[in-house]
């Protein structure tokens, strides 16, 4: 791997983010993606609330959903978002 991050690639790397176990160069990339695309960097701050709202479980205890239903989360969005192909 190596440039920038896709979308579909930072979706695949979302669980890793939020446990922090990024290597600090993907880290870099992921960081850099969101910073250039809005519709991720929304994506990841509803994750964000949504960890939080979970509440009761430390963060680094939260299991994140199983990366099927984010992907489908993520085709879900695209969709509505009218984001095409
Ligand atoms: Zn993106």
């Amino acid at each position: 791997m190596s440039g920038n991050l896709t979308c579909k690639e930072l979706v695949a790397l979302i669980s890793e983010y939020f446990e922090g176990t990024l290597t600090p160069d993907v880290r870099a990339r992921f960081d850099e993606h969101i910073a250039g695309c809005g519709n991720c960097a929304g994506y990841i701050a509803q994750l964000r609330t949504t960890i939080r709202l979970v509440g009761t479980l430390r963060e680094d205890d939260v299991e994140i959903p199983a990366r099927e239903a984010l992907l489908g989360a993520f085709r879900d969005w695209k969709s509505r978002a009218g984001a095409g192909s």
